[in-house]
């Protein structure tokens, strides 16, 4: 088997970023294009902030409080004086725990110095784009797919190859990839359970991706922060199956309800950790001391509030199939994450304008499918993490108005 290139050098002299020139007009010349996609979610977010009395169905978030462990946790670690730079890695006792709990929830063996702590999953992948491709090579990005990848992709001057995910059950597929592949692909994004769809593929499909990565020596970024949002079977990790060449993105945001508070980790191969330490040194140095405490309280706290949250949005989705299916909308459950893609074709509309209408004249907001790629033009995408009470309002009304009332 070919080794599989990692893109980046060491940080020397020649990669430096050169003075901007200035323009003809006299300003300082901006090297990043301003076609950067912005997030048809934040449109209806914006536009709902805005107004009074809205359902809010639209963001990803849990609307549950951390753990009070973890923030007596955050508290005591400042008290005790754990406010300073710590290891650009992050501290070793959070590092183990975190390999501990990738192997005991994962399945993927890596030692603690494979593990890299990160200011959220966000960073992890931007730094995972930056670590395995150089500008203008490229990366296959699922469609529909978090809109996120496509803001760092294109920010690192990448070039993203959409790659569809087929309805109902919304899986990668096959041979889309293959025809899709060309010598300037590098690495391929996965995601399970994914958002929107919260799709999880069996492990056959799994493994068909991975050998797929193999033949064309591709690095697999394997987006797992809803590992543990997860209704039946759990997906099998790509990095138990190829360790060596997948990079796994982790979050405490959406696990452990702390979105706001910007903690993640990336697990990868030692060698290419290396390298993606010296990105996070440039980028962020270090992760917030004492968040790293509140980590390690998160984790030890673990099982129960997970599981007591996973049973609230079971109920919630289980809550939503019922009333669509009960007015005969098209509605597939889903195995993982929290979000629910509602089928909105008898409408005819494209999901933005029915989005910003359902917003002006229901004030219910919800995701329209658009902000998600082409493959979900014709779906919105309501979120489990509301409240129960917006849910269920919510969800009816968007039940009456697809069934004609
Ligand atoms: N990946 C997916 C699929 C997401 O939905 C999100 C957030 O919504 C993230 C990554 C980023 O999570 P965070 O940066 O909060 O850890």
């Amino acid at each position: 088997m070919l080794l599989l290139a990692w893109r980046r050098k060491p940080y020397t002299s020649d990669v430096m970023v050169q003075p901007s020139a200035k323009g003809d007009n006299g300003t300082v010349h901006w090297a990043q294009s301003e076609d950067l996609p912005t997030s048809g979610i934040r449109e209806i977010l914006d536009l709902a902030l805005q107004m009074p009395d809205v359902i809010r169905l639209e963001t990803g978030e849990p609307d549950f409080p951390p753990d009070p462990a973890v923030i007596d946790a955050y508290c005591r670690a400042a008290h005790d004086g754990h406010n300073h730079y710590t290891s650009s890695w992050g501290i070793a006792p959070l590092r183990e725990a975190l390999a501990e709990k990738i192997q005991r929830v994962n399945h993927v063996v890596r030692s603690p110095q494979e593990i890299l702590v990160t200011p959220g999953g966000i960073p992890a992948l931007f730094v995972s784009f930056m670590g395995s491709l150089r500008p203008g090579e490229q990366v296959l990005v699922p469609n529909p797919g978090w809109p996120d990848y496509l803001g760092g992709v294109q920010a690192l001057h990448l070039e993203p190859v959409l790659y569809p995910l087929a309805a109902p059950d919304f899986w990668p597929d096959l041979s889309a990839l293959q025809n899709l592949v060309s010598p300037k692909t590098r690495a391929l994004v996965v995601n399970f359970p994914g958002n929107p769809a919260g799709s999880i593929p069996g492990p056959e499909l799994t493994e068909k991706l991975v050998a797929f990565a193999e033949q064309h020596d591709l690095w697999i970024i394997s987006d797992e922060v809803y590992d543990q949002i997860v209704y039946g079977r759990p997906p099998l990790s790509p990095a138990v199956l190829a360790p060596q060449r997948t990079l796994s993105v982790y979050s405490f945001s959406k696990t452990y309800a702390m979105t706001g508070w910007r903690l993640g980790y990336l697990a990868g191969p030692e060698r290419a950790m290396e390298s993606l330490n010296r990105i996070a040194m440039g980028l962020w140095s270090s992760v917030s001391e004492p968040l790293q405490y509140a980590g390690m309280a998160a984790l030890a706290a673990g099982g129960p509030g997970i599981q007591t949250r996973l049973g609230h949005y079971r109920e919630r989705r289980d809550l939503c199939l019922d009333i669509l299916r009960s007015r005969n909308i098209p509605v597939q459950a889903p195995a993982g994450a929290f979000y629910l893609l509602v089928d909105i074709s008898r409408t005819h509309a494209d999901s933005r304008t029915f989005a910003l209408n359902l917003l002006a004249q229901e004030h219910i907001a919800v995701a329209p499918g658009s902000a998600f790629g082409s493959a979900t033009e014709s779906y919105v995408r309501i979120s489990l993490a509301s409240s129960d009470n917006d849910l269920a309002q919510g969800v009816t009304r968007l039940s009456e108005i697809l069934a004609g009332g």
